[in-house]
C-alpha cells in the first residue's frame, strides 16, 4: 500500500480537502511508494490562516529565543541526518552519501540563522540634527512562501525556511510534489525543537497550490526554486500581484580547462560536477570547454574510461556513484535529448541510453553520457539537460570560451581550470555569471554567503541564504527621535534640514 502524504497545517499533519493526490515512485525500482495529497485553494487558505494566527506571537518573540529553537532544530538535524538522507534517497534517487551531503549543506544555513540577534541588528547615528537621533531596524515581513524543486528536497526548502524564521516570520512551503516527504520530517522536528504551531506549515500541490499562494494577499513573498519557465512565470506574477519575489532558475554550466591546468584534477572534477546526483543539480557541470586540440584529446582520452567506469546502481547500494533519474518522464526527456545531439551532428563517445542494472530493470537509470564536437547552436549546447549527459565544446582560445559563456542564456555557475593567476583573475572579474569557481568545478557559496545566479538563472534582486538571505525576509525601518528639551518652539513649513 502506498504511503498517504499529507499536508502539514497549523502544527499537524492534515489530508486536505482536495480529494486530488499524485503517486509518488521509488526511482530505483519504479515502483509507487507513496501518494500526495495535492492542495486545493482552500488548503492552501488553511495554511495561511495557520501562520496568520501564529505571526504576531513569533514576530514579538526575541530573536535570541528563535535562535535557540533553531539550535535545538539543528541538533535534531544532526542525531538524524541518517533517516532524513533515507527520506530523500527513497523519493529522489541519489546514492546515501550525496543525500547526507545535501542535509549538510542545509544545517549551514540553520547554523547561521541561529545568529539571528546578531544579523538582525541595526544601526544608530547619535544627533544626526541637534539633539535628535536616528536609528534603523529590521523586521519581519509577514508570511512567507517558498516553492521549491524535486532536485534538493531538504536543502532547498533550507536555504529559505531558517533564515525567514530567524527574522520572524511565518513560513508556508510547498515542496515538489515527486519527493515531498522529507519536508515532513522537517516540519516536525521544528515542532520538536519548540517551534509554536502554525509558524512552519508545508502543503503539497502542483501548479493549483502554487497559483494560490501568488495571489494570496496575505503572503507578502515567495522565494521560488525551479527550471526556468516557471520562475519566470512566478516573477513576473508576484510581481503583479505586489509580492517581493526571488525565483531561481535553470542552469547549463561550462568549465573551461586551460592548456596549463593539471588534467587529472580538472577530470577528477569534472567526473563529480557533471555526474554525480545523476547530473540533476543546478551546479553540475554540463559543458567542458577544453582551449587548444591538444588540450581538448588529453581531456577527452582521460574522461572517456572514467565515464565508461562510473558505478551507477540505487542509491542503497555503498558502492554506487550516481543513482537513478527522478521519474519514467524525465528519463525519457533525457534519452531525447541524447537522440538529437546525435541528430544534430555530436559525437555520442560514450552512450549511456541502454544502461540496465540487474534486478533494478524498471528503476529510472540512465548510464553516463559523453558528448565531443559539440557546438552552440545545437540544442544539447543551449537546453538544460539536467541528466548525466556532458558535452565537450573544443575552444580555440580563451576569448571564444569566455564569449560563448557570456553569451549564453544561462548564467549560474561556472569554473575555470588553470594554474595561470592571471587568466583565473581576468575571468572572476569579466565573466557574466552569478557563480565562479577557480580550480572548484561546483562553487556553491557557503551559508553565510549567499547563493543565486545572473540572466534567465535569477529573477529578482536577491540571492538566498547569507546576508542577501536576511534582506530578503525582512523590511527596514528608520526612527527618527527628538525628547522634549530638543523641540524649539514654533511650527517649520521648510525641508527639515540639520541644524
Ligand atoms: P520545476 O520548475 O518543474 O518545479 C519547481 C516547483 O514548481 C515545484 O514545486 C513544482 O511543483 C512547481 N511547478 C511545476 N510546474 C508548475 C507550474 N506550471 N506552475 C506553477 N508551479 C509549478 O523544477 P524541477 O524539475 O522540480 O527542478 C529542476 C529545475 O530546478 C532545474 O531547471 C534546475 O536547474 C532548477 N534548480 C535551480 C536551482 C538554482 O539554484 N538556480 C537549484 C535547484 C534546481
Amino acid at each position: 500500500m502506498p504511503t498517504e502524504i499529507q499536508h502539514f497545517i497549523g502544527g499537524r499533519r492534515v489530508p486536505g480537502a482536495s480529494g486530488r493526490s499524485a503517486p509518488v515512485f521509488n526511482p530505483a525500482t519504479g515502483q509507487q511508494s507513496g501518494s500526495v495529497a495535492l492542495a486545493s485553494a482552500d488548503d492552501v487558505r488553511a495554511a495561511v490562516a495557520a501562520a496568520r494566527e501564529a505571526f504576531p506571537g513569533w514576530a514579538g518573540t526575541t530573536p535570541l529565543r528563535r535562535a535557540r529553537i533553531l539550535n535545538r532544530f539543528l541538533r535534531i538535524l544532526e542525531e538524524r541526518t541518517d533517516e532524513l538522507a533515507a527520506a530523500i534517497t527513497a523519493e529522489h534517487g541519489k546514492v546515501l552519501s550525496d543525500a547526507r551531503g545535501e542535509v549538510q549543506r542545509g544545517m549551514e544555513v540553520v547554523e547561521f540563522a541561529t545568529a539571528a540577534p546578531q544579523l538582525l541588528k541595526g544601526e544608530i547615528t547619535e544627533n544626526v540634527g541637534t539633539r535628535v537621533d536616528s536609528h534603523s531596524l529590521r523586521q519581519p515581513l509577514g508570511i512567507v512562501a517558498g516553492i521549491t524543486p524535486f532536485n534538493f528536497p531538504a536543502m532547498v526548502p533550507m536555504w529559505m525556511f531558517p533564515v525567514a524564521l530567524a527574522c520572524g516570520n511565518c513560513f508556508i512551503l510547498k515542496p515538489s510534489e515527486r519527493d515531498p516527504s522529507a519536508s515532513l520530517l522537517l516540519a516536525e522536528w521544528l515542532k520538536e525543537a519548540g517551534l509554536p504551531d502554525g509558524v512552519f506549515n508545508v502543503v503539497h500541490g502542483d501548479k493549483q497550490a502554487v497559483d494560490a499562494l501568488l495571489f494570496d494577499p496575505d503572503i507578502a513573498a515567495i522565494s521560488f526554486v525551479g527550471s526556468t519557465p516557471i520562475a519566470r512565470y512566478i516573477y513576473e506574477t508576484a510581481a503583479r500581484t505586489g509580492k517581493r519575489c526571488q525565483a531561481l532558475g535553470g542552469a547549463k554550466n561550462h568549465m573551461i580547462v586551460m592548456p596549463d591546468a593539471d588534467l587529472d584534477q580538472a577530470v577528477d572534477a569534472l567526473m563529480g560536477a557533471a555526474y554525480g546526483s545523476a547530473g540533476e543539480r543546478c551546479m553540475a557541470i554540463s559543458v567542458a570547454v577544453p582551449v587548444g586540440e591538444k588540450t581538448a584529446e588529453a581531456l577527452l582520452a582521460r574522461l572517456e574510461p572514467r565515464v565508461r567506469a562510473l558505478a551507477i546502481g540505487p542509491g542503497t547500494d555503498p558502492e554506487a556513484e550516481m543513482g537513478p533519474l527522478v521519474t519514467r518522464q524525465h528519463l525519457d526527456k533525457v534519452r531525447g535529448y541524447i537522440d538529437s545531439g546525435v541528430a544534430e551532428g555530436a559525437k555520442l563517445v560514450v552512450d549511456g541510453r541502454d544502461f540496465r542494472r540487474q534486478g533494478y530493470e524498471d528503476g529510472y537509470f540512465i548510464g553516463g553520457t559523453l558528448f565531443d564536437h559539440v557546438t552552440t547552436d545545437m540544442k544539447i549546447y543551449r537546453e538544460e539537460i539536467f541528466g548525466p549527459v556532458l558535452s565537450i565544446a573544443r575552444a580555440p582560445d580563451y576569448e571564444t570560451a569566455a564569449g560563448w559563456i557570456n553569451r549564453h542564456e544561462f548564467a549560474n555557475g561556472t569554473a575555470i581550470f588553470t594554474r595561470d593567476g592571471d587568466a583565473a583573475r581576468e575571468f572572476a572579474s569579466q565573466i557574466q555569471v552569478g557563480m565562479i569557481g577557480i580550480n572548484v568545478p561546483i562553487p556553491v557559496p557557503m551559508a553565510f554567503h549567499s547563493f543565486g545566479g545572473w540572466k534567465s538563472s535569477l529573477f529578482g534582486d536577491h540571492h538566498m541564504h547569507g546576508p542577501e538571505g536576511v534582506r530578503f525576509y525582512t523590511r527596514m525601518k528608520t526612527i527618527t527621535t527628538r525628547w522634549p528639551t530638543g523641540i524649539r518652539a514654533g511650527a517649520e513649513f521648510v525641508m527639515p534640514t540639520m541644524k
